[in-house]
């Protein structure tokens, strides 16, 4: 990032890298458990499940990509070993030990639940003092909020 681009960033850039960072994981830890979830899961509407499940896998790692982008504009390093993601996370990861379609939904709708609050937070430290930041904080929480709604309307039977 050019001069002024970094000048116009009125934070403290460790405490928002950390918190960059730390969201990174949480995406990486929702992409495999989404992706994992896709694999496994079995029972009545499986398949339309697995369906959704694999689309916002995809998304959450449009997710990672994009905080990786501002983390290296910001000066940062992005999390680079696995094991970090689960020592620097926000949210925690839920094995999809119980396959069937109900367990796995209420996991990633509750995963979904911690994200939203992760990019409200976001949203708070940045407004006003980095609005790159925060554009690209609430283009992800808008799809959060949507990936909450959609496993709670397949939820409902
Ligand atoms: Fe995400
Ligand atoms: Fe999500
Ligand atoms: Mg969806």
């Amino acid at each position: 990032m050019g001069e002024q681009g970094k000048k116009i960033v009125a934070l403290d850039i460790a405490q928002l890298l950390n918190l960059l960072n730390k969201a990174l994981a949480d995406e990486w830890l929702a992409y495999y458990q989404y992706w994992i979830g896709a694999q496994v899961v079995e029972g009545r509407l499986g398949s339309i499940v697995q369906k959704e499940l694999e689309e916002h896998a995809e998304e959450e790692l449009k997710h990672a990509k994009m905080l990786v982008k501002r983390i290296i504009e910001l000066g940062g390093s992005p999390v680079n070993h696995p094991k970090q993601w689960i020592e620097i996370a926000n949210c925690r990861y839920d094995a999809p030990n119980d396959v069937s379609v109900e367990a796995i939904l209420k996991q990633n709708i509750s995963g979904e639940r911690c994200a939203i609050a992760v990019y409200q937070k976001l949203l708070d430290f940045t407004h006003t003092k980095d609005p790159i930041t925060y554009d690209m904080a609430l283009e992800i929480l808008k799809e959060e909020v949507e990936h909450e709604e959609d496993l709670e309307n397949l939820l409902i039977p």
